[in-house]
Parts: C-alpha cells; sequence; structure tokens
C-alpha cells in the first residue's frame, strides 16, 4: 500500500494595526496590565456597533494582491458561532462566503526539493479571540486585551504533502508578511498561528491518487513554531500510517493538540463541520465596496519579496543565505541597499576603477560588506540588545567605514573597537578613529622607527631569525602590533620589518 499525506495549513497572521478590528482600543496591549485595552465593542455588549478597521482591510488586499488570488470587489463579514469563554459575544466576526481573496498560490524553495508551489484557497479577515490564562489556583482568567486583534487567515488547498513543504510555505509566508510591513510574524509571541490539516489516501507507484476522495483529516492546533509544524506532521503522519496498516484508517475528522513536551498529538475533540458555526451575514457590518480600495493598494505595493531575492543577487551578486538573512529583516535590508547605493557610486568615482576590473572590485567589497554587516555588526547588536531600527548608526557612516576598510585606512584588527564606537557614538569614522587614536599607521617613517625599536630590544631573537629560524617573524609582527596599539597593518609591518633584518 502507498500513502501520501495530503496536508492544509491555516495560517493566522496578526496584523499590526494601530486599533483592533473593529473598535479603537490599541491593538498592541498584549503585554500590559489585563483587560487595559477593551471597550464595549471588543467586550461585545449588546446593541454596539463594530467599524472593520480600513487598514487592516488594505493590507489583507495587499496580501492577496502578493499571493496572485482574485481580489473581492465586494465583500462582507458574517458572524460565525460557538461558544467559548474567551468569546463573549458567543460568535466571532469573520467571513465565509464572500472573502478578501479566492485562489492564490505561494511558491517555495523546500530544502532538497527544489521549488513547490502551493495552491491556495482563500483569504480572509476576521477578529482574535481573548486569551485564556489558567491561574495557579486552578482558575482560569480571561484577559480581553487581545480579544478583537485583527487577524488575516490564508487556507491552502489539501495541496502540501510533506512535512517539509509546510514548514517552507510557512517560513515563506512569515517573510511576505513581514516584507509587506503588516505584521511581526513572530511564532513565540502569537503573531503567526498555524493549524494544520493531515490525512492519508492511497495512491499507485507513480504517486497518482486512487481516488479524489479525501480521508477524514486530524486538524492539529496550537503548532507554535517551524519545528512544531515539521514534527506535528511527522507524528501525525507516522500515526495515521500505523493506523491504515491495522486496516482502521481514521473513520471521523478530529482535533489535536501538538504537545511540544512530549512530542505528540493528543486527541482533544471530533471537530464540527462549517455547518455546526451557523454562519450568517454580521447584521451590524454593511457589505463592502472595495473597488476603490483595492486600486489604491495596486497602485503602492512594495517589492514582494521574491522579486527582492531576485534583485539582490543579480544587482548585488550576495550570497543565498547571505540574501536570506537580509530580506528576513525588512529594515535589514533597507539598510543594507542605502549603505550599497552609497558604496556604489564611490567604487565607480575611484581612478583606479575600469570597466574592466570594475566587476572584481565590486565582488571584492560585496564580501567585505556583507562579512561586516551580517557577522559583525549583526553581533555588537545583538550584545547590545538592539536591532536595526534603533541603532545610532547610518547607512552612509556604515559604507564610510567599509570604504576606510577597503582603502586600508582601518584595519581589520582595529575594525570592530571602531564600528562598536560608531554604534555607541553615532559618529561616523573618521572621528570615531580620531577619538580612539586609532589612526592606520600607514606613515612609512613612522611604522619604520617602531620597528626599528622592536628589532634593538629583541636582540636575542634578531639573532635567532637572522640564523634561520624565519617563522620569529610573526613574533616581530606581534611585538609592533603591540607597540601601536593594533593600528599598524600586519602584513605592512611584516614587509618592513623583512627588509631591515636582513
Ligand atoms: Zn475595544
Ligand atoms: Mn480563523
Amino acid at each position: 500500500m502507498n500513502l501520501q499525506p495530503v496536508i492544509g495549513l491555516e495560517t493566522h497572521i496578526q496584523l499590526k494595526t494601530k486599533s483592533k478590528m473593529f473598535c479603537s482600543c490599541s491593538a498592541r496591549g498584549q503585554n500590559d496590565a489585563p483587560n487595559t485595552h477593551i471597550c464595549p465593542i471588543c467586550l461585545g455588549h449588546p446593541g454596539v456597533l463594530p467599524i472593520p478597521n480600513k487598514q487592516a482591510i488594505r493590507w489583507a488586499i495587499l496580501l492577496g494582491i502578493a499571493l496572485g488570488g482574485d481580489i473581492a470587489k465586494y465583500s462582507k463579514f458574517d458572524r460565525k458561532n460557538y461558544f467559548y469563554p474567551d468569546l463573549p459575544k458567543s460568535y466571532q466576526i469573520s467571513q465565509f462566503d464572500m472573502p478578501i481573496m479566492q485562489g492564490g498560490q505561494l511558491t517555495v524553495e523546500v530544502p532538497g526539493e527544489g521549488e513547490y508551489t502551493v495552491q491556495l484557497e482563500r483569504l480572509h479577515l476576521e477578529e482574535d479571540a481573548a486569551k485564556n490564562i489558567h491561574g495557579d489556583d486552578g482558575k482560569t482568567y480571561v484577559d480581553f486585551n487581545r480579544g478583537g486583534t485583527p487577524l488575516c487567515e490564508i487556507v491552502t488547498k489539501p495541496d502540501i504533502h510533506s512535512a517539509a513543504q509546510a514548514k517552507a510555505y510557512l517560513q515563506e509566508m512569515r517573510l511576505l508578511a513581514r516584507s509587506m510591513d503588516v505584521s511581526d510574524g513572530d511564532m513565540e509571541k502569537g503573531q503567526l498561528r498555524c493549524d494544520v490539516n493531515v490525512s492519508l489516501r492511497e495512491v499507485d507507484e507513480n504517486g497518482n491518487p486512487l481516488s479524489d476522495h479525501l480521508h477524514p483529516k486530524t486538524e492539529i492546533k496550537n503548532v507554535n513554531s517551524f519545528k512544531a509544524v515539521e514534527r506535528a506532521i511527522e507524528h501525525e503522519i507516522k500515526r495515521q500510517t500505523q493506523l491504515w496498516e491495522m486496516g482502521t484508517p481514521p473513520a471521523e475528522t478530529t482535533t489535536r493538540g501538538w504537545n511540544d513536551a512530549k512530542q505528540i498529538t493528543t486527541e482533544q475533540r471530533t471537530k464540527e463541520g462549517s455547518a455546526d458555526y451557523r454562519y450568517f451575514p454580521e447584521p451590524d457590518i454593511p457589505p463592502l465596496d472595495l473597488t476603490d480600495i483595492i486600486e489604491e493598494v495596486r497602485r503602492s505595493m512594495p517589492e514582494l519579496p521574491w522579486d527582492k531575492r531576485k534583485r539582490f543577487t543579480s544587482e548585488y551578486g550576495f550570497k543565498t543565505e547571505d540574501i536570506k538573512q537580509l530580506i528576513d529583516d525588512l529594515a535589514l535590508a533597507n539598510f543594507a541597499e542605502r549603505a550599497m547605493s552609497e558604496l556604489g557610486a564611490w567604487l565607480l568615482g575611484r581612478e583606479d576603477v575600469t570597466e574592466e576590473n570594475v566587476e572584481e572590485h565590486r565582488k571584492k567589497l560585496n564580501k567585505l560588506f556583507c562579512s561586516w554587516l551580517l557577522n559583525k555588526l549583526i553581533g555588537l547588536l545583538a550584545e547590545r540588545k538592539i536591532d536595526v531600527r534603533i541603532m545610532k548608526l547610518t547607512p552612509e557612516n556604515f559604507a564610510e567605514f567599509i570604504v576606510m576598510l577597503a582603502e586600508g585606512k582601518i584595519s581589520g584588527t582595529k575594525g570592530l573597537e571602531v564600528l562598536s564606537s560608531m554604534l555607541d557614538s553615532g559618529s561616523d569614522p573618521e572621528h570615531v578613529m580620531t577619538d580612539l587614536g586609532a589612526t592606520r599607521m600607514d606613515d612609512m617613517i613612522a611604522l619604520g622607527t617602531i620597528v626599528d625599536t622592536v628589532i634593538e630590544e629583541n636582540q636575542s631573537e634578531v639573532e635567532r631569525y637572522k640564523a634561520g629560524e624565519t617563522k620569529l617573524l610573526q613574533f616581530f609582527v606581534g611585538q609592533v602590533m603591540k607597540a601601536t596599539q593594533g593600528n599598524a597593518d600586519a602584513s605592512t609591518s611584516a614587509k618592513v620589518l623583512k627588509d631591515k633584518l636582513k
């Protein structure tokens, strides 16, 4: 028996609007004291009027356009009825038959598998439920700060066939949300949440399904990291395969929870079909005519992450891993681009740069740039627990710093100290160098004097060197570096030393 996993994902992206989906309460109060960002609307008091958040609608359309689906010119909200303590109205305002987008697809790069295009079912807007907090006293408390926060839900077709595809899909979706600047997509903070639907079906030797029929699926809730999504799917495929092999494949749709500690899924409840939710149109919100907003959004579409990825490759020739790190953070990507455009201008302005050697120079410069940006700078930021958005270092100053490294005005040894100080003071490298007394020893006369002193003070090593122990050269270079507090250039020093020791 050949079994093929059939997986569908429902992804909830928390939109980072200022206010909630249907009221003016702050949507960013989830870390504040419980129940301090609430009002009669998000508490579901009778007789109140919800008003849709225009920014949330705009962003949902933006994501819809990016995903290439059909955007609804006319849309509406519906009530999804169910009872739970975190849902004060006993219904969630969501969208049923006229979602913001239908269709669409997302192409992802699956490690070891290549490109795969996941077909989408729909994208709709809805409000988040409140948060249940289980106290140590055995009681459950409800914090309504989160209740009513805008969510954009994206549903795939049952078109995913492995845990690796699912993970790649989710990562690309987060990248999209971040690049479009509509969500921070932090799974740990619940800004990106995923429900995973898994079933199996029989296929022939060529992988073609024996019938179109889909078997009852398992819906796994509470999966809140990329790793957990991968593990939960792998676990569920294994569990269901065993059931199939015993001749008892799952007979009804169930909901299971992911237990991250035990790395297993556990049965929660048999699941309602959509009929059980008794969807009906939200009577308090008039249907939406989106024609104008769609045009407005289309006119101002930001660059899509997959386009940016291609452009970073062709324009800058960065390595794939570097590009991945760069475009994963919109602020970092923007910083890099501004610095790179400064560097490009500098390179073309140099007299020794010709049409023949420009590419070679550019390659070297880009490599230097990437390693200082993605290794050193990111490291310094992590030490300070700050990020690109709030640092004092400007792209212009960073570019100037790279230029000084390239021109040999700052030694690699001294670079980290200079960069670190630029980060703390916000000044340009020239000033920082003066402050640190870190002017590089390119003054050959001054360097010569220091070399003379080093030779004079280490006569016994000089004799050994002259007797053929040439590896002592490193020792002398070390002494020169020590005397100049790291300002001398190691290779120049070595040259001068060799000369004088002849
Ligand atoms: Zn409210
Ligand atoms: Mn939902």
